[in-house]
C-alpha cells in the first residue's frame, strides 16, 4: 500500500489537456480494433472468466444463427459448444484460470461446432488471451464445413483408386499366371501337330496349323508381358544404392548383340549413385534402349545418348536416339498397356515395354515422358530423387 503512494506521489501532476488527448486516443483505438472485428471474415467471440460471452461480432451472427443481443452474457457452453463437449470446455476454463496452462491457447486446432438450429459442422479456431489482468479470451472462428467435405471426398476417392488399383492388379496377375499353363499347353500340342501333319500333303491344313501356332506364341508374349507389368509392384525388392555407371555398362553387355547388328554406338554421361531397386532400373534401361536400337532410322547408324541432368531434388535422365522418332500426338499413349504404333511384321513387340519403364519409374516416385518428333528421333526423360546420402550429388 505504501509503495503504491509513492508511486502515485511520483507521478507529475496530471495535464488536462494531456488527459483529454490520451482518453481521445484510447477511443480511437478502440473504434479501430472493433472496426477490425465487427469486419472480420472469420467468427470473433470473447468471454470473461466465468465462460460468459462478451463479444460476438456479426459473422458469428451468420454462422451460428444467434444475434449479439441474445448471446451476450449467456454461457458459450450453452451456445455454440455442442452437449458432449460442454463438460470439457467448462473444466478445461477452470484449469486454465487456476494453473495458467492452456493446450489451446494460441493454438490453431480443429473442433466441432453446433449451429443455433442444432446442426453440428467442423470449425477452425484460435484461442488467444484479450486481457490476462482481467481474464478475457478471445477467439476467431472459420467455418471449414466446405474444406471438410472436401478432404473426406479426396480421401474417399482416393481410397476406392487404392482399391480398385489391387483389385486390377490382382485381375492381371492371375489372369496372367492362370493363362501361362493352358497357353504353353496349346503350344506344345500345336507343335507337336506340325511335325505329324509334316507328311501331311495338303498346304492349306499345315498353313493353318502354323497360325495356330504363331497366335499361341504372340499370347504367350501378351501374357508374359502382363505377369511382368504386375510383378513391377508384387516382386519388387528393397531400394539399395545403385551406381548407374556400372548399371548402364551391364546392359550395354548384356544388349552386345543387338548393338553391333544394328552398328549402334552407345555413349553415357557420369551418372550418379541412385537409390532405387537395381533389377528394376536394369529393366528399365534395357527397355528404353533396346527400343531406341529397334526403331533406328534406316538413313543413319543409330547413335544412343544417355544423359542426366541434376535439377533441384531430382536427376533427370535421358535417353537420346536419332530414330524414326514419334508423332507429338502420341506422346502419351505410347505409355499405356499393350500400345504399339506399329504392326507387328514391321517392328516386334508387345507394346509392354513402356508400360512396365511407367511402372517402374512411379514406384521410384518420379516421372517419365517423352520428347521427340518423326523422323529427328525420340527422347525419353525419366526422374529420380537424389539421395544426398550417396556422396555422388
Ligand atoms: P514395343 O517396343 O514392344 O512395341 P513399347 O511399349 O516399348 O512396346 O513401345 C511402344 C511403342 O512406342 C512402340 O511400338 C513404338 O511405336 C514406340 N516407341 C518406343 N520407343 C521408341 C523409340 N525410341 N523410337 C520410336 N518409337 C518408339
Amino acid at each position: 500500500m505504501k509503495r503504491i503512494c509513492v508511486l502515485i506521489a511520483s507521478q507529475p501532476p496530471e495535464d488536462p489537456l494531456i488527459s483529454a488527448a490520451a482518453t481521445d486516443a484510447a477511443k480511437a483505438s478502440e473504434h479501430r480494433a472493433r472496426a477490425v472485428i465487427e469486419n472480420a471474415y472469420d467468427a470473433f467471440i470473447g468471454i470473461d472468466a466465468s465462460g460468459a460471452i462478451v463479444d460476438w461480432n456479426s459473422r458469428a451472427e451468420s454462422m451460428f444463427g444467434w444475434s449479439r443481443a441474445e448471446v451476450l452474457g449467456v454461457q458459450l457452453s450453452q451456445t455454440i459448444i455442442p452437449l458432449q463437449y460442454r463438460e470439457a470446455h467448462e473444466r478445461g476454463l477452470k484449469h486454465f484460470l487456476s494453473t495458467g496452462e492452456g493446450p489451446i491457447i494460441n493454438r490453431r486446432i480443429e473442433v466441432t461446432a453446433v449451429h443455433h438450429n442444432g446442426r453440428e459442422f467442423p470449425v477452425e479456431l484460435a484461442v488467444f488471451i484479450v486481457d490476462s489482468a482481467n481474464p478475457t479470451f478471445g477467439a476467431f472462428i472459420r467455418d471449414i464445413s466446405e474444406r471438410k467435405a472436401a478432404e473426406e471426398a479426396l480421401l474417399k476417392l482416393s481410397e476406392e483408386l487404392q482399391r480398385s488399383n489391387a483389385d486390377l492388379q490382382h485381375f492381371a496377375f492371375i489372369a496372367a499366371h492362370d493363362l501361362r499353363e493352358p497357353l504353353r499347353t496349346i503350344s506344345s500340342f500345336t507343335e507337336l501337330l506340325r511335325d505329324q501333319l509334316g507328311r501331311y500333303p495338303d498346304p492349306d491344313v499345315q498353313e493353318n496349323v502354323r497360325f495356330i501356332s504363331g497366335a499361341a506364341k504372340r499370347m504367350q508374349q501378351l501374357v508374359d508381358g502382363l505377369l511382368a507389368y504386375s510383378r513391377v509392384e508384387t516382386r519388387g525388392q528393397e531400394f539399395e544404392f545403385v551406381d548407374c555407371n556400372e548399371l548402364v555398362d551391364r546392359v550395354i553387355s548384356l544388349l552386345k548383340v543387338s548393338i553391333d547388328e544394328a552398328g549402334a554406338t552407345v555413349t553415357r554421361d557420369d551418372l550418379p549413385v541412385v537409390k532405387g531397386d537395381a533389377a528394376q532400373l536394369e529393366q528399365l534401361i534395357a527397355n528404353l534402349l533396346n527400343n531406341a536400337i529397334k526403331f533406328r532410322s534406316i538413313i543413319h547408324a543409330p547413335f544412343v545418348h544417355i544423359g542426366v541432368k541434376r535439377e533441384d531434388s531430382l536427376w533427370r535422365f535421358s535417353i537420346r536416339d536419332n530414330g524414326i522418332g514419334i508423332e507429338t500426338e502420341h506422346a502419351e499413349r505410347i505409355f499405356d498397356m499393350f500400345q504399339r504404333l506399329h504392326t507387328q511384321d514391321e517392328y516386334s513387340g508387345t507394346g509392354m515395354g513402356l508400360a512396365i519403364c511407367r511402372r517402374i519409374i512411379g514406384r521410384h516416385g518420379g516421372q517419365i515422358w517423352l520428347e521427340a518428333q518423326p523422323d529427328e528421333g525420340s527422347t525419353f526423360h525419366f526422374t529420380i530423387l537424389v539421395d544426398e546420402t550417396t556422396g555422388r550429388t
